[in-house]
């Protein structure tokens, strides 16, 4: 006689917990029995890391407004769900993982859902490993706590250095602006790099007229220190005083425990799952650790987003006991925005930046337009920027990328059903969105952007 097939699950957080609860929602479909343990390193499960910054800019109360489920709660549900576990080593063979403290787990079927820890350079690292006071990434949960209270105890006048200029920096930046912080940004490359060039200017223009410094295309080789308190940040050729250091530099995916197993990993540490999360005979993954494959020139990409993470766990756990569900990819979708006082702006991009686009071999024609976001008399009317590409030959768009006022960012995901559907710039041209004075001009923005780049073809 067979018992109930034992899923063990690394990681207790979006990609883990989706896969966890949709497992047994499936099992229940089709009659399997399923024992499901998750094990964590960490202190919290199923929050939302995205709404860390908010908590620091003080736009939301605490970190348990956070969290979508609490321990308990996944208990009541069936799961044997515990914290503080760290997975060490696997063994696949005898189908065990080994605990931190020596614990052997066994398992028939293996979900490693371990995400990607925030990246920490050596100069923010104290001889035992620790971050120096007043430095830290910005993260899990804890991380969201330590933020809150360095913010709160920083004094009038306080500096805040962020080494980093992607979304979580600029995210960062709002945070620590809107409570009247000083804040400088220091980026090895450009501010926003998810976004072509003539497209990130915007974002550092808003910045620098938010009363942030933006220092591009340095490298951070250290802190200027005071006993192990920071109070500065040197780079190749500059320092500033720093009273607060957030490190937001990546994220890498958190896989050593699987070395050893033969399990192919990427040279940055990623899975490669297949769209119903396999990665090999009985092991399964979904989420940070993993990279994820972008439907429009069929290539691996790491992009360590929540919203695949939930997605790509949901047809993990639905295949793992069964079910047929996949995730099938991506069009490299994403959002955030910068609302400091005045200066409100959204950012968004979908689709191929025109190096991928001339990698993947299209003859790419795009083109900057800039229009309004509503009818031009009507209050709520700002300015918007968009950027649309296209194929010469094809006509099939490839790209959009938008940054604008309130409203502006959104306006992404109709580019992106075209993209996802694989469709041409006309369709993006003529397709019937949605007009009223508020909300758009008679000819929406986004297909006068589009028409423009048509005409050029
Ligand atoms: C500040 C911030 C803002 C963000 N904003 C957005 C956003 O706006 N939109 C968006 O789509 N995404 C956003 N993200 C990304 C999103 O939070 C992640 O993609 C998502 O949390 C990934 O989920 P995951 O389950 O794969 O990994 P994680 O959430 O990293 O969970 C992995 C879990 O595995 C545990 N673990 C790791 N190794 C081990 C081990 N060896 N043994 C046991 N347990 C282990 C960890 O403790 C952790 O709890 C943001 C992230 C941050 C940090």
């Amino acid at each position: 006689m067979t018992g109930p097939t034992r899923v063990v699950v690394v990681g207790a957080d979006a990609a883990g917990m989706s896969s966890a609860h949709q497992a047994l929602r499936t099992a229940r479909r089709t009659g399997r029995e399923l024992e499901v343990t998750v094990l964590d390193k960490g202190t919290h499960t199923s929050y939302s890391a995205c709404g860390i910054p908010y908590w620091m800019a003080g736009d939301v109360g605490s970190g348990d407004d956070l969290v979508a489920r609490t321990a308990g709660q996944h208990r009541e549900a069936g799961i044997d769900l515990r914290m503080g576990v760290e997975v060490v080593s696997t063994d696949l063979e005898a189908r065990t993982v080994t605990t931190d403290t020596g614990e052997v787990v066994e398992f028939d079927e293996l979900v490693v859902a371990t995400g990607a820890p925030a990246v920490v350079p050596d100069w923010a690292l104290r001889p035992d490993g620790t971050t120096y006071d007043g430095v830290g990434t910005v993260k899990t949960l804890d991380d969201g706590a330590a933020w809150a209270d360095r913010l709160a105890a920083a004094g009038d006048g306080a500096h805040v250095v962020i080494v980093g200029a992607g979304y979580i920096g600029v995210e960062v930046a709002e945070a620590a602006l809107r409570q009247g912080f000083g804040v400088t940004v220091l980026t090895r490359g450009r501010g926003m790099s998810m976004l072509e060039d003539e497209m990130s200017d915007l974002v550092n223009v808003a910045l620098c007229d938010a009363g942030a410094e933006v220092v591009l295309g340095v490298e951070v080789t250290g802190l200027v220190l005071d006993g192990d308190r920071v109070t500065g940040v040197r780079w190749d050729g500059g320092t500033r005083e720093a009273d607060l250091v957030v490190v937001a530099i990546g994220v890498r995916p958190a896989t050593a425990f699987l070395e050893g197993t033969g399990i192919e990993l990427t040279e940055g540490g990623a899975l490669r799952p297949d769209p119903h999360g396999r990665v090999a005979e009985h092991v399964w993954s979904a989420g940070d650790c993993c990279e994820v494959r972008r439907r429009l020139d069929d290539q691996w990409v790491f992009r360590p987003l929540g919203t695949y993470a939930n997605k790509h766990g949901r047809a993990l756990g639905d295949s793992l006991a069964g079910g047929t569900l996949s995730f099938d990819g991506m069009v490299d979708t994403a959002i955030t925005r910068f609302s400091v006082g005045e200066v409100h702006l959204e950012m968004a991009r979908t689709g191929l930046s025109r190096k991928d686009a001339e990698a993947a071999g299209h003859d790419p024609v795009a083109l900057v337009t800039e229009g309004r976001t509503a009818s031009g008399y009507m209050p709520e009317a700002e300015p918007i920027a968009l950027w649309v590409m296209a194929d010469r030959t094809t006509r099939r768009l490839l790209g959009v990328q938008v940054v604008g006022g309130h409203g502006a960012g959104k306006r992404i995901d109709a580019a992106a059903a075209v993209l996802w559907a694989g469709g041409t710039v006309d369709d993006l041209a003529w397709m019937d969105l949605a007009y009223a004075p508020p909300f758009a001009t008679a000819w929406e923005v986004l297909q006068v952007a589009a028409r423009r780049v048509a005409e050029r073809l």
